[in-house]
């Protein structure tokens, strides 16, 4: 890439950050940090690039998404990471959540239900250079019982209620955060694992595309 073009995503990226995260209460500051060099624009097909900084999800192919940046940010600040952790992600789609949780944690397990989405994340996942990712085609309803337990766990897929195969394999103390809710309508759960109790907490509204599997919603 020209140098141009570099300076131009990195001003839009900063821009992103200050207006879409800051300005909306984001405050984890290390998470504002990493999300102000990763470069999202490479997560979408070229034809989209010139948007990837905007406040708003963009389409990835096979119907689905990339989420809006300000909803990477605040799903990414609520599972509370500090760096060493080892972390769970349900649907890698493009890649960009996979890539901030690599910065923000010790090691991500992310899965793919659809090969397409996965194959090509991880080719541009391990080109950018984020080694600590593990991946995985498959349902990630039954989450990933060999790796288990995990500190944190992300679905980044709307699910008709928490899978319960996935909140088995949280640790205590540990934190899920996934929407939850109807198949268009979504709210935006964070639940902490204490003993065999969650404490769950809604924080609000959200449209994710469907967890589709086993223990999501049917094909
Ligand atoms: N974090 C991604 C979001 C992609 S959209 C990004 O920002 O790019 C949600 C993704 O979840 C889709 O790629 C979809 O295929 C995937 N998905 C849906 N149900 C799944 C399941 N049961 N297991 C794994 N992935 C699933």
């Amino acid at each position: 890439m020209t140098s141009v073009a570099a300076q131009k995503f990195s001003g839009q990226r900063r821009k992103m950050v200050e207006e879409q995260l800051l300005n909306r209460g984001i405050r984890d500051y290390r998470l504002l940090e990493v999300m102000s060099r990763t470069p999202r624009h490479l997560f979408v097909q070229e034809s989209f690039q010139d948007r990837a900084y905007g406040d708003h999800p963009l389409p990835i192919g096979e119907s689905q998404t990339i989420s809006q940046p300000y909803v990477v940010a605040k799903m990414t600040e609520a599972l509370n990471l500090k760096g060493g952790e080892k972390v769970l992600e349900i649907g890698t789609g493009s890649g960009y959540q996979t890539a901030v949780l690599s910065e923000m944690a010790g090691q991500v397990f992310t899965i793919e239900r659809i090969k397409k989405l996965g194959v090509t994340a991880q080719r541009l996942l391990d080109e950018l250079g984020y080694m600590n990712v593990v991946y995985k085609l498959f349902d990630g309803t039954y989450g990933w019982p060999d790796q288990a337990p995990f500190d944190a766990i992300l679905i980044t897929a709307g699910a008709p209620e928490l899978p319960d195969m996935l909140v088995q394999q949280l640790k205590d103390g540990g934190r899920l955060v996934a929407p939850v809710g109807e198949m268009e309508n979504q709210k935006l759960t964070s639940a902490v694992k204490c003993g065999d109790k969650l404490r769950e907490e809604s924080l609000g509204d959200c449209s994710f595309v469907r967890l589709v599997g086993r223990y999501g919603w049917p094909e």
